[in-house]
């Protein structure tokens, strides 16, 4: 049991445990009082979670505190050691380098950004094959990123843009209205185990909804955007989640993530595979046998690759640690890129969701003709993202086709040029798709990205309070603990 006191002599936002001396790292989001909005509609990876009555709507004792004082000895090699290079990484390295410290950001790839990655190569435009959407606009930094350096960017189209199929036809009013009353009770059945602290899975929740031919349509809506199936997405975590519009750079999120980290020194190919904490700071080691010393360090890799034990830990992370770990797993989504001979394939406008309701294990929600570049593209999410990424490319973009076919016809294939399929999921470096909590194992965010003994601190899109499983909430966690960071060394 965790007993914490402020950091009241640093005159930080902070804390820490005095029986197992786990950080505490506050964001000042919630400080502030930040509000976390709850129409549980659009969140997250650009699904589209809402209906309306027809049409669908596109659319998460200061006296006791020991000061970080680092033993005198040999110096180290720098004030702190950021590993990993996406939203977080670039976002504490800004922090630390405004505030004079010296940092080494190890990055494992060969580029920066991580799951934030436009790429430019497959279809010689930009296509988003991570992060796409500036979600919870009024609270993103990204928008504003975005404003002042020059980069387009606006609001999703709306729900009377977006459109279901039905076999080759369009969803009649009545389909839409059945559509809509079982997406909503489904949604009010989640929502009410959310808002009353049930921490139960959402198929749980909705046990007793009255189920019909539109029940997994709208399961489908309520959970891809989390990454998960109905078993593993949890009530309450899901309600901790904040809404908001929805906002797209046709240049790309990565793109942006990529010009914001432009003037950031970077070691890409770092491999990190080791932190020696034992000390009075960190000892970092890398796949090609450096180790670099440190006064601290961040460590902003995915819950994925942490669970996955490629970077050990000497000595091993504390039990609570771990534990407070293991109750985050990474969701699984797919966003396969659709290139056709016409930019008039799908019949909805540039930028809106088409669904077409046909088998209902494999579903995927399709986006038109994005940024006007010629590419639309098919998300699929849980288990059937899973079984894509381990059927590879080809078959992966097959399938999305298949279902195009259902809904559009034969001329589909026809007009088809190529696809892309970028497997998050197996990619070790990231291992999934986002954090989201397991069902009776929700903890807030926050308490779980605590910082271990005083030097080894934890940053990244799982840890935002409401924002989290986003790249501005994984910026914003990756700043706030930058800044603490540089205070403290
Ligand atoms: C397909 C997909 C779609 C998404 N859509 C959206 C969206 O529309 N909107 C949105 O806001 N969010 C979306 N997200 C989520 C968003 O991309 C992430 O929340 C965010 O980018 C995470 O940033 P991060 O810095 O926390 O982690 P990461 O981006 O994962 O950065 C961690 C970095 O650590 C590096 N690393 C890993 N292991 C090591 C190691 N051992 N040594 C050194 N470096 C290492 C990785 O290479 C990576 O660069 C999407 C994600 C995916 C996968």
């Amino acid at each position: 049991m965790c007993e914490f006191v402020p950091d009241a002599s640093l005159q930080l936002r902070g804390a820490h445990c005095r029986m197992c001396d786990m950080g505490e790292v506050f964001d000042e989001q919630i400080l502030k009082g930040g509000r976390i909005m709850k129409d549980l509609g659009s969140k997250l990876a650009g699904a589209a979670l809402s209906l309306n009555r027809r049409k669908v709507i596109a659319g998460v004792a200061a006296a006791v505190t020991v000061p970080f004082i680092p033993k005198v000895g040999h110096a180290a090699d720098v004030d702190v050691v950021i590993i990993g290079a996406g939203a977080a990484g670039l976002g504490a390295a800004r922090s630390v380098m405004a505030r004079g410290r010296t940092f080494k950001l190890l990055e494992g790839g060969d580029r920066i950004g991580g799951r934030a990655y436009t790429d430019t190569t497959t279809f010689g435009v930009p296509f988003d094959q991570g992060c796409t959407f500036q979600h919870i606009a009024a609270r993103n930094p990204w928008v504003q990123y975005a404003r002042a350096n020059g980069f387009e960017v606006g609001k999703m189209p709306g729900d009377d843009v977006s459109r279901v199929n039905v076999g080759r036809r369009e969803a009649r009013s009545g389909e839409y209205d059945a559509m809509s009353s079982r997406y909503d009770a489904a949604k009010a059945a989640i929502s009410y185990a959310g808002r009353n602290g049930w921490d139960v899975s959402a198929r749980r929740a909705t046990q007793n909804v009255k189920k019909d031919k539109w029940t997994a349509l709208a399961e489908f809506w309520l959970r891809v955007g989390m990454g998960r199936e109905f078993e593993d997405l949890a009530c309450k975590d899901w309600w901790s989640g904040a809404d908001g519009e929805n906002y797209y750079a046709p240049a790309g999120y990565g793109t942006m993530v990529a010009h914001y980290g432009k003037d950031v020194p970077v070691e890409t190919g770092a491999v990190v595979t080791e932190i020696d904490w034992s000390g009075s700071g960190v000892k970092v080691s890398t796949a090609d046998g450096r180790t670099i010393s440190a006064k601290a360090c961040i460590v902003t890799v995915s819950i994925g690759v942490l669970a996955s034990g490629s970077i050990s830990f000497k000595p091993q992370l504390p039990a609570a640690k771990r534990n407070a770990l293991s109750r985050l797993t990474m969701g699984h989504y797919v966003t396969i890129g659709l290139k056709f001979k016409s930019k008039r394939i799908l019949p909805v406008t540039n930028n809106a969701w088409f669904w077409v309701d046909s088998k209902s294990d494999e579903m995927f929600e399709f986006m038109s003709n994005m940024g006007d570049h010629g590419v639309s593209r098919a998300n699929a999410s849980g288990k059937l993202a899973v079984q894509l990424q381990e059927a590879g490319k080809d078959a992966a973009v097959d399938l999305a086709l298949e279902r195009l076919v259902d809904g559009l016809g034969p001329r589909v294939r026809d007009q088809f040029v190529e696809g892309s399929l970028h497997s998050w999921s197996k990619d070790p470096l990231v291992l999934g798709s986002w954090a989201g909590a397991v069902p009776g194992k929700t903890r807030p965010r926050p308490q779980i990205g605590r910082r271990v003994g005083r030097s080894v601190y934890f940053a990244g899109e799982a840890y935002h309070p409401d924002m989290w499983a986003t790249c501005h909430g994984a910026l914003i966690s990756g700043q706030t603990v930058g800044k603490q960071v540089a205070a403290r060394v």
